[in-house]
């Protein structure tokens, strides 16, 4: 029991040290929140407009090093447990981008880290920053754009809103290339350099000359899904004029209702919600009071207890799929090894079994918000509209169920 104490403890000051330096990280790299619409909230303001504006109003309290302290006095390990979760989950994307950036590095590349973009647009004040910029001279003058996003398994598909983010930052850096809105911080939030063109930029860091005109290089934008064990990059992505329109009035949309809340012109309880089930409600901040959830209360323990259950069920499907990949994984490895010694080996053999690797074609995909972008630029909003109305099939509906943890409850949120 002492000893289960002294863990808590221990527990406790690594959640009271992640949110002191969440508080530390926002402030020196991203500055003042409140003052701009920065790509991630146009992203999330992609996928449900309520949870960006809530979030640039600030609405949610995040948990002080003092509430940690005062939880623990009381006892309540749980909510020590979900700050500590939550904060781990949210800066181990920081940790690995700094570690990504040393990779970088090794590799001889021009980089720039953190480039900071701040424009106004029809009198939005909006701010990018782009994980990591690579710039090339020569033989081509060429820039990439690389978005990191860390998850716990490397999706399919991109979500929208990763998307919706890089086309900003790509449509942003495009447009004003050749103006003096490019700023950088060092890891202490000092300045490298401010008020820079982006070829006054690299001519400064790098000594490299760029051409005037964005249009004369190569411009891509890439997002590098990177899990604990593995790695995918989707792209690649191009400037695109409509994305980045789509970009500019989800800014508008999200400057312009906060301010109406803020005057009280309007409650968030108008603001519109992502509809059905959605993965970004599993950790939104603002799911308490979102009309999405509005319930009846059951006080009978047992239905708690049910959905206790369920969540332990799938925590064990989650642990048994991650044995199962490594497992594979290492099968194939060795597969792999054999191979490189000799001629292909064909089916191996054991007492019980035989296999074999073999390849298989890549899936193919359409991305779809870049073809509803190229139909409306092509035919018009009626004609695209009235097309992809006709080509839409739509599957017979199914029951979802959909359950996901209170923001006092410590478990997981999840969907079957
Ligand atoms: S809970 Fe879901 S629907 Fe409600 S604000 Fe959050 S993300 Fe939007």
């Amino acid at each position: 029991m002492e000893e289960n104490n002294k863990g808590l403890a221990m527990l406790a000051q690594v959640a009271r040290g992640l949110v002191a330096h969440d508080a530390q990280q926002t402030s020196t790299q991203l500055g003042d929140r409140t003052t701009y619409v920065g790509m991630s909230d146009i992203g999330k303001g992609a996928e449900c407009l309520r949870a960006a504006v809530a979030g640039k109003l600030s609405l949610h309290q995040k948990p002080t090093m003092q509430d940690i302290a005062e939880w623990f006095r009381a006892g309540e390990y749980d909510r020590i447990r979900s700050s500590l979760r939550r904060n781990l989950i949210l800066q181990r994307g920081h940790w690995m981008e700094n570690g990504f950036a040393k990779v970088l590095n090794a590799n001889g590349a021009n980089l720039l880290h953190q480039l900071e973009i701040t424009v106004e647009h029809d009198g939005v004040p909006i701010r990018a920053h782009l994980d990591f910029t690579l710039v090339w001279g020569w033989p081509r003058p060429a820039i990439r754009i690389l978005e990191l996003k860390t998850t716990e398994r490397i999706p399919d598909t991109l979500y929208a809103g990763y998307e919706t983010q890089l086309y900003g930052q790509l449509g942003l850096l495009k447009t004003y290339w050749a103006k003096p809105v490019f700023a950088m911080r060092d890891a202490d939030g000092s300045i490298v350099f401010e008020h820079l063109t982006f070829p006054q930029a690299a001519k400064l860091v790098f000594g490299i000359s760029l051409p005037r005109e964005a249009d004369k290089l190569d411009m891509e934008g890439w997002v590098l899904c990177l899990s604990m064990s593995d790695a995918r990059a989707f792209g690649p992505y191009r400037p695109d004029t409509a994305m980045l329109g789509m970009c500019q009035r989800i800014a508008g949309e999200i400057w312009t209702t906060a301010h109406q809340i803020q005057t009280g012109e309007t409650a968030l309880s108008g603001v519109p919600y992502c509809t059905g089930f959605h993965p970004l409600c599993d950790w939104c901040d603002h799911a308490e009071g979102c009309p999405k959830f509005t319930a009846q209360e059951l006080d009978d323990p047992a239905y708690d207890q049910s959905l206790e259950d369920l969540a332990d069920l799938k925590a064990s499907k989650a642990y048994l799929e991650e044995a199962i990949s490594t497992e594979e994984e290492r099968i194939r490895s060795f597969y792999a090894a054999t191979a490189s010694v000799g001629d292909s080996p064909g089916w191996l053999q054991t007492a019980g079994f035989r296999f074999k690797v073999v390849e298989q074609a890549g899936r193919k995909s359409i991305d779809s918000a870049k073809l509803d972008a190229e139909l409306r630029n092509e035919l018009g909003d009626e004609e695209a509209e009235s097309l992809l109305a006709r080509i839409t099939k739509t599957g017979k509906p199914s029951h979802r169920l959909y359950v996901s943890p209170r923001i006092s409850h410590q478990s997981q949120g999840m969907t079957s």
